[in-house]
C-alpha cells in the first residue's frame, strides 16, 4: 500500500466514520451493556481494531457535558484532533502513521484516556486528598478541595491531568464511574463500534489481551499497573506511548522522600556540627582572653 493510496483511503474512512458516529451518539442510540461484578474493572483498548472513528471522544463529551473545542487538524499533529487532553477534552484518539519498508506506510489509532493506576501518583503526591483511587478502578477528584498546587499535573506520568486556568481546578477522565457504580460501560466503551474498546474486570481483560495474539502490551506493568490495557501489532514506541518503568510512582515518591529525609539527618548533623565548632571557637576565644587577663 503506497503511502499517498494509504493517507487519501485513510481520511476517507475517517471522514465517513466521523459522520456516522455524528448520527449515532447524537440518535442516542448507545448500546446499555452491564457490568456484572465489584471487582476492579478495566478497559481493552485494541489498536488493531480501532479505526479512528472518534465515536468514543465524542461519546465522552456528550456524557461528561463537554463543550467542543476550536481545532485544526494538521499534519504536524499527525491528524490528532485535537492533539491532547484539555479541560473540556478527556478522551481523545491518537493517530500514528508507522513506516515500514520501501515507503510503505500503516496508520494505527489508539484511544487515549486517564490511565486509573493501580497506584497513582497523582493520589499520592495530592496534599489536599482531592484525587482519590476507588477499588472499582477508577481514580476520581473533588474538585471542591483542589488547590491549584499542580502536583498531580507533574506526578503524572502520561501529563493526563489538566489544569483549568479558568476554574482553577484540574479534569480528567474519570472512567465513567456513575455509570460503572450504575452497572454500565463507560460511555466511551458504549459507543465504540468495532470492537476496539472492550470493557470488564481487571483479571478477565488481562486474560483477554494476553489471548489476544497482539504482540505487545502496554499498561498490565506501567508504573505499578493501570486499568487501561493496550494490545498493538506495532511497538508502542512507534505509536509515541512513552516507556514507564513498572515501579510504582508511590515507590518513587517514597525513594524521593526518604532522600529528601536523609538529606535532612545530614543537614541536621551538619548544623549541629557548625552550632558546636562555633560554640568551641567561642570557648576557646573566652579562655584566651581571660588567661591573657590573668597574667
Ligand atoms: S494516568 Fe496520571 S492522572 Fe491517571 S491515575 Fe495515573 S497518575 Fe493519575
Ligand atoms: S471512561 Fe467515561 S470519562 Fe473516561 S474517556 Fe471514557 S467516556 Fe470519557
Ligand atoms: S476506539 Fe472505537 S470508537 Fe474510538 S476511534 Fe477507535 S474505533 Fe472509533
Amino acid at each position: 500500500m503506497g503511502e499517498k493510496f494509504s493517507r487519501r483511503s485513510f481520511l476517507k474512512t475517517v471522514g465517513t466514520g466521523f459522520g456516522l458516529t455524528t448520527l449515532f451518539v447524537t440518535s442516542g442510540k448507545t448500546k446499555n451493556l452491564t457490568a456484572t461484578t465489584t471487582k476492579p474493572k478495566a478497559m481493552l483498548i485494541d489498536i488493531r481494531k480501532c479505526i479512528g472513528c472518534k465515536a468514543c471522544q465524542i461519546a465522552c463529551k456528550i456524557w461528561n457535558k463537554l463543550p467542543a473545542e476550536e481545532t485544526r487538524i494538521t499534519a504536524e499533529n499527525e491528524y490528532v484532533n485535537p492533539p491532547r487532553f484539555s479541560a473540556d477534552t478527556w478522551c481523545y484518539v491518537k493517530f500514528s502513521e508507522v513506516r515500514e519498508k520501501e515507503g510503505i506506510v500503516k496508520w494505527r489509532m489508539a484511544s487515549l484516556r486517564c490511565m486509573h493506576c493501580l497506584e497513582p501518583a497523582c493520589v499520592s503526591v495530592c496534599p489536599t486528598k482531592a484525587l482519590k483511587k476507588l477499588p472499582e478502578g477508577p481514580v476520581v477528584y473533588d474538585p471542591s478541595r483542589c488547590i491549584g498546587c499542580k502536583y498531580c499535573v507533574e506526578a503524572c506520568p502520561w501529563h493526563v491531568p489538566h489544569f483549568d486556568e479558568e476554574k482553577k481546578v484540574i479534569s480528567k477522565c474519570v472512567f465513567c464511574v456513575d455509570r460503572i457504580k450504575a452497572g454500565m460501560v463507560p460511555a466511551c466503551v458504549a459507543n465504540c463500534q468495532t470492537g476496539a474498546l472492550q470493557f470488564g474486570d481487571r483479571d478477565e481483560i488481562l486474560e483477554k489481551a494476553h489471548s489476544s495474539g497482539a504482540p505487545y502490551i502496554y499498561g498490565e506493568k506501567e508504573a505499578g499497573g493501570t486499568s487501561m490495557i493496550f494490545v498493538s501489532d506495532v511497538p508502542f514506541k512507534e505509536l509515541g506511548f512513552p516507556e514507564v518503568s513498572s515501579k510504582p510512582m508511590e515507590t518513587f515518591k517514597s525513594d524521593m522522600l526518604t532522600s529528601i529525609a536523609s538529606v535532612g539527618v545530614i543537614a541536621t548533623i551538619i548544623s549541629f556540627a557548625g552550632y558546636f565548632a562555633a560554640k568551641f571557637l567561642r570557648r576557646k576565644e573566652e579562655v584566651a582572653k581571660t588567661l591573657k587577663e590573668e597574667k
